[in-house]
């Protein structure tokens, strides 16, 4: 069979030092692969490619369908965009894999006994970074979730728990709050769930579930996020674990994954040799698992405990252990490749050696077609911008804006609260608001002029702009669209 290839990706900072001792360990435990390698990152950005990306790197990963990746540099200011945004976005690895173990007490740390697999949505949500000016006192961004997001990042957290003896998923969101957004996050997450009913599935609202987490992690097993919540839950795990130099991730999606740790270039410590390459390393034994080489994987990983519990470290952990007057080997980058290279065929003797199953095979999600599903347009939000103190004199304005029309005004709100008809006068107002029309005749199902026309005749009154609309529908008779507060 023809050598699996792999797209590499040396990074800046620490990166290079860092791939160069992982390739070396993969190597030296009989990898059966070859490396292609790219340029990306700050080389490319400042030759003035603001994606920090080429068309022959794009090529190269589209190929192999496999990309090693280090840390790169993004470079401040300029318009420079992150690759990591591009890369997970343009090749849809929808899938951010994280696991957080620690290793007490050979990597000194407050949460002995944590194994968490944190699944971070990685291509939706806030991340879509769609932002807007509304007014001079008001910004926007768009939270954007979709039902295949969902489907698919729910199906792949199933799978990874079924291929990889996981027992339990807990999807963590805020749909108290973000009924519609969160809410068809954890909807579909049980929906998912009932096609794996050897896996347990709840849910705990992300502010207090992260509290949890965070005070007993030994008593969670997988977490399920969307992006904005993995982002920062999974920094924090990573650091929890003793270091982020530990710390592996994996970006996968149906036919192409990037494999890199979860920390930064660490520009610092670039050119020292000094850098721990473990986070890195165990990211090359996820990528050797998911290809296939699953006895390679358990190989590196099994040298790697057994490395860590002689106590031969990089500096990172060495002033830890030396702060708990434990004793270590500190040594570089270079030589801790080394050191677990002499111990590829040892298992740990304390920390449980690692097995990985030969054929861990991740299901694609079919997805449900909703397309077809009915919408009716039975009103409108017509977001305005005017300089008022009072809501009462811009909502009368707006009612009787709608007395020859088919519309009436239900309610206005500012920042979310209702304010009209019925506010109080203590409410915060800013120059914002979200005016609520309704068919007259309920039961009336709108049409896009209908909306047309209201906008026009609101555009004709004194001191108010129109902004944006946004329609309200019932899909399938349900209602598809919050309340305002108060409404
Ligand atoms: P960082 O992760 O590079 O560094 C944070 C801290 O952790 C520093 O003290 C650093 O010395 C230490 N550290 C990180 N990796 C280490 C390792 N392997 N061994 C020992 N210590 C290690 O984060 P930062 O300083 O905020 O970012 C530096 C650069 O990295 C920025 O340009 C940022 O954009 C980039 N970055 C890239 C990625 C990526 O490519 N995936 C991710 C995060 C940050």
């Amino acid at each position: 069979m023809a050598k699996q290839r792999i797209t590499v990706a040396k990074g800046d900072g620490i990166g290079p030092e860092i791939m160069e001792a992982s390739i070396r360990v993969l190597e030296a435990a009989g990898a059966d692969v070859e490396w292609d390698y790219i340029e990306v990152g700050e080389k490319v950005y400042l030759s003035g490619n603001t994606s920090g990306i080429g068309k022959e790197a794009w090529d190269s990963i589209k190929k192999n369908k496999v990309l090693f990746k280090a840390p790169i540099t993004t470079p401040q200011g300029g318009g420079y965009k992150s690759l990591n945004v591009t890369i997970r976005k343009t090749l849809g690895l929808y899938s951010n894999v994280r696991p957080s173990l620690s290793y007490a007490p050979f990597i000194p740390t407050r949460y002995p006994g944590m194994d968490v697999v944190v699944i971070r949505e990685n291509e939706e949500d806030l991340y879509a970074g769609i932002e807007h000016q509304q007014t001079p006192e008001v910004t926007q961004c768009l939270k954007i979730i979709t039902r295949p997001g969902c489907e698919k990042i729910s199906r792949y957290a199933f799978e990874y728990a079924k291929a990889f003896g996981r027992k339990r998923i807990t999807c963590m969101i805020k749909d108290n709050i973000m009924k519609l957004t969160d809410g068809l996050f954890v909807k579909v997450f049980y929906e998912i769930a009932k096609e794996y009913p050897e896996i347990q599935a709840d849910d705990w609202i992300i502010d207090i579930g992260m509290a949890k987490l965070v005070d007993a992690p030994q008593d969670f097993d997988m977490v399920l996020m969307p992006n904005l919540y993995g982002d920062v839950a999974t920094d924090i795990l990573g650091l929890m674990t003793g270091s982020v130099g530990i710390a592996p991730g994996a970006n996968v999606g149906d036919d192409i994954a990037m494999y890199e740790a979860i920390h930064g270039s660490a520009p610092r410590h670039a050119g020292k040799g000094i850098a721990n390459p473990s986070a890195l390393l165990l990211s090359g034994v996820m990528m050797m698992v998911d290809i296939g080489q699953a006895r390679i994987a358990e190989k590196v990983h099994n040298a790697w405990l057994k490395t860590i519990e002689d106590g031969v470290v990089t500096y990172d952990l060495a002033r830890k252990l030396k702060a708990e007057g434990r004793e270590y080997t500190e040594v570089n980058t270079e030589e801790f490749a080394d050191a677990v290279i002499e111990r590829l065929g040892q298992k740990p003797t304390v920390l449980a050696p690692k097995v990985y199953g030969d054929a861990v095979k991740i299901k694609k999600a079919v997805l449900t077609d909703v397309r077809s599903q009915q919408m009716d347009l039975i009103g409108v939000d017509i977001f305005t911008r005017g300089d008022f103190n009072d809501a009462k004199v811009i909502g009368d304005a707006l009612v009787n804006a709608a007395q020859e029309t088919g519309m009436r005004l239900k309610m206005i709100s500012n920042r979310g609260l209702k304010v009209y008809p019925n506010g109080h006068p203590e409410t915060f107002l800013t120059d914002h608001w979200r005016c609520r029309y309704y068919a007259k005749n309920q039961g009336d199902i709108l049409k896009n002029e209908d909306i047309t026309n209201m906008m026009n005749i609101i555009s004709t009154l004194d001191g108010i702009e129109v902004i944006k609309t946004e329609n309200l529908y019932k899909l399938e008779g349900e209602l598809a669209y919050s309340l305002g507060q108060g409404e």
